[in-house]
């Protein structure tokens, strides 16, 4: 079983920035990531509010720069899902898919998952029309038609970026106002190539090999429609990446309770970035959540070593 004093559990922003700080206070720490460094950053096309780059930058190229910074400081990246973690005395024990790990301190760093729908068809279609990711799928919906569903940031930024390849995008959001951010719906609403349907519930998916329609209901009058369309874009919000926890730490609807130096309810378990449970959910507040991680990591394993 492999030992470290901190071992990191989650590769996007705030679990490198983490990982930043304790590489470079040479303590011995390894980073856990499922998928790919970046997180949910990564997968977004156009950052313009990262602070820093102030024309911009793609969400690919800042996970990598996260990435450099933190692997320039010695710190170990390892691919690797965390399935369960338990407390043995003062230790960490985190078990992964590819073995177990011993840490002194645990930084949890998961982030969130896509939200589903949960409407009939949208298991069976993904891939097949279905999508959670415009980045990812887009590209193979050139001069379609395509819808995506929410009102949030990420949908408005989905539909945007999705008008540069497909035809005709649809915005199917469940109520008439958006609560994306005033300047994503400006440039939602100059966007020709974009139709709200507002006041629309999706009631179901149809298509056996591909998608080929949705079924949407008028929340307001009841009406039923059916709207053709190659491929759907589910952007409706997350929900925290913890299940892999159990009942370990202390949480509030899902997402894990800390204190200001994000300390949760187990000694040696800080949690940190999106899994927290907080107001705010952007790329800079999980730079500073995971900072904070980081250097309370190095407070609590100087301790440790005396
Ligand atoms: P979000 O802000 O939680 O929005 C989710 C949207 O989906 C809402 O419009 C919600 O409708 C709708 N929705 C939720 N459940 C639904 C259901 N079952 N059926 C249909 N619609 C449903 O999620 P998000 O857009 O993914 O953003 C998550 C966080 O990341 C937010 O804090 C956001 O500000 C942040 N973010 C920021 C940026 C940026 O700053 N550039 C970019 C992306 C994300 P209601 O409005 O009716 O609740």
């Amino acid at each position: 079983m492999e030992r470290y004093e901190v071992v990191i559990i989650g590769g996007g922003p705030a679990g490198l920035t983490a990982g930043i700080y304790v590489a470079r206070s040479r303590l011995q720490a390894v980073l856990l990531e499922a998928a790919f460094p970046g997180g949910n950053a990564a997968l977004t096309d156009q950052i313009d509010n990262y602070p820093g780059f102030p024309f911009g930058v793609s969400g690919p190229e800042l996970a990598d720069r996260f990435r450099q910074q933190a692997e320039r400081f010695g710190l170990k990246i390892k691919m690797a899902e965390a399935k369960r973690v338990t407390v043995e005395g003062d230790l960490k024990k985190i078990e992964t898919d590819q073995g177990s790990f011993l840490a002194d301190v645990v930084i949890i760093a998961a982030g969130v998952r896509r939200r589903e729908l949960e409407a009939p068809g949208e298991r069976e279609l993904v891939g097949k029309g279905v999508s959670y990711c415009a980045t990812c799928d887009g590209p193979f919906f050139e001069n379609r038609t395509v819808a995506v569903v929410g009102g949030g940031d990420s949908a408005v930024e989905e539909a945007l970026y999705l008008a540069g390849l497909a035809d005709k995008v649809y915005l199917i959001h469940r109520r008439d106002t958006l609560r994306a951010n005033r300047m994503a719906q400006e440039k939602l609403f100059a966007n020709k190539k974009i139709e709200l349907k507002l006041n629309r519930v999706v009631e179901a998916l149809e298509g056996q090999k591909s998608l080929k329609a949705l079924q949407l209901r008028d929340a307001v009058t009841g009406n039923l429609e059916r709207l053709e369309v190659d491929g759907v874009f589910v952007s409706i919000g997350m929900k925290p990446a913890a299940d892999f926890l159990g009942n370990l730490v202390e949480l509030r609807d899902g997402y894990i309770l800390t204190d200001e130096n994000m300390r949760t309810s187990v000694p040696g378990v800080l949690a940190s970035g999106d899994i927290r449970y907080k107001e705010y959910r952007q790329i800079a507040t999980a730079v500073g959540d995971g900072a904070i991680a980081g250097m309370e990591a190095v407070r609590l394993v100087e301790k440790l070593r005396g």
